[in-house]
C-alpha cells in the first residue's frame, strides 16, 4: 500500500511562479516518487473563508488551476485531483470536528491574527474564518492521509490537525492516523517588487504569462537598489533578478552574470532580457500543455469528474466509520 498524501490550493486567482516552485514542483516530485498515493484538491470552500463576497471567478479559477496542474506535470493517472465542494462529506466531517475542537485552539492559531492583519481591508471576523483549520483537518483526515506537504510556515496548521485527530480518536474510536508534516525546502521566489509574491500585492508572474507580458513583468523587476547606472558595480547576492537566474539559467550563465554584474560588465536591462528568455525556454513544455488543455476543456472536465469520483469513494467509507463511532 502506498502512503496517501493530501494537499490543496485555494482558487482565488491564477497560479504564479511562486506557487510553481513553492508547491507544484514538489507535488510533481511526490507523485513521481512512486511511494505516495497523491490527492490534490481545489480548496474552494477555503477560498470562501476570505473571499465570501467575491466568488464570481471561483469556477473559472478552479478549471484554470487544474489546467495549470496538468501543464506543470501533474498526471491524473498517478494522482487524484478533486474539487473540495464536490465532496459534501467534507462539510459533514467539518461539523463533527467543530463540535470537539476547543475554541482556544483556534484562537491561538498564529496565522489567524497574521492573516487578519494582512487582509485588514476584509471583514474576517467570521465563524468560517476562525474555523478554517477545522475544515482543513477534515480535508486531511477524511483521506486518512499519512502526510501533508508543507512549508515551515504551515507547520502550526498540521499540528492543529494532529491535535484534532487525536481528540477524535480519544473521544470516539481510533479511526484516524495522525498525519505527518512533510517538510520541503523550496526556493522562495519574490514578486517583481521584491515583496512576497502574492495576488493581493499585484506583483506576480503567473504560470500563464508569456511573450510580451512576461518580458514586461521581468523588465519591471526591482534589482540591486544601489545600482543606479550601468557603470555602477552591482551586488547580485541582493538582486531579485539574480535569484531567478539561479533557478532558470545554467550554472555557467549564473557564474558569468555574477562576475559581469560585479564589475559593471552587464547592464540590468540586458540581464533581465536574458532572464525572460530563460524563463520562456524553461516554461515552453508547460505553455504547450496549457495550449493543449485549453483546447480540450472536455478532457479536463472528465479528469475532474474522475478525481471527484475516486475521492468520493474514500470519503463515503470514512464517514460511515465516523457516524458509527460517533453513534449518529
Ligand atoms: S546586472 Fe542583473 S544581477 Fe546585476 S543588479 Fe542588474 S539585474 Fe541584478
Amino acid at each position: 500500500m502506498k502512503k496517501r498524501i493530501l494537499s490543496g490550493i485555494r482558487p482565488t486567482g491564477r497560479l504564479h511562479l511562486g506557487n510553481l516552485h513553492g508547491a507544484l514542483k514538489n507535488w510533481v516530485d511526490l507523485q513521481n516518487a512512486g511511494t505516495y498515493d497523491c490527492y490534490y484538491f481545489v480548496a474552494d470552500w477555503h477560498a470562501l473563508t476570505t473571499e465570501y463576497n467575491n466568488t464570481d471567478l471561483f469556477k473559472e479559477n478552479a478549471l484554470n488551476m487544474i489546467i495549470d496542474w496538468l501543464s506543470v506535470g501533474l498526471d491524473p493517472v498517478k494522482s487524484t485531483f478533486f474539487i473540495q465542494s464536490s465532496i459534501k462529506e467534507h462539510a459533514e466531517l467539518f461539523v463533527i470536528l467543530s463540535m470537539i475542537t476547543p475554541l482556544s485552539w483556534l484562537e491561538r492559531n498564529p496565522t489567524y491574527k497574521e492573516m487578519k492583519e494582512e487582509l485588514a481591508e476584509k471583514d474576517l471576523s467570521t465563524f468560517g474564518f476562525l474555523g478554517y483549520p477545522v475544515l482543513q483537518a477534515a480535508d486531511i483526515i477524511m483521506y486518512k492521509a499519512y502526510g501533508v506537504p508543507v512549508g515551515v510556515d504551515q507547520l502550526p496548521h498540521v499540528e492543529l490537525t494532529r491535535e484534532i485527530a487525536r481528540r477524535f480518536n480519544y473521544l470516539y474510536r481510533e479511526i484516524f492516523p495522525v498525519p505527518e508534516p512533510l517538510l520541503t525546502d523550496v526556493p522562495k521566489l519574490l514578486g517583481i517588487d521584491g515583496r512576497k509574491m502574492s495576488k493581493s500585492y499585484d506583483n506576480s508572474i503567473f504560470i500563464s504569462d508569456r511573450d510580451d507580458i512576461l518580458r514586461a513583468k521581468v523588465g519591471a523587476m526591482f534589482t540591486d537598489p544601489q545600482r543606479m547606472r550601468k557603470k555602477d558595480p552591482g551586488r547580485p547576492e541582493v538582486c531579485n533578478v539574480f535569484s531567478y537566474h539561479k533557478i532558470y539559467s545554467s550554472t555557467d550563465d549564473v557564474e558569468n552574470i555574477s562576475l559581469e554584474c560585479k564589475k559593471a560588465g552587464i547592464g540590468c536591462t540586458e540581464c533581465k532580457k536574458c532572464l525572460a528568455e530563460r524563463i520562456s525556454e524553461n516554461m515552453k513544455p508547460v505553455y504547450d500543455r496549457q495550449d493543449y488543455y485549453r483546447n480540450h476543456i472536455d478532457e479536463v472536465r472528465l479528469i475532474i469528474e474522475d478525481g471527484n469520483a475516486r475521492a468520493t469513494v474514500i470519503a463515503r467509507k470514512t464517514m460511515e466509520e465516523v457516524r458509527d463511532a460517533v453513534k449518529i
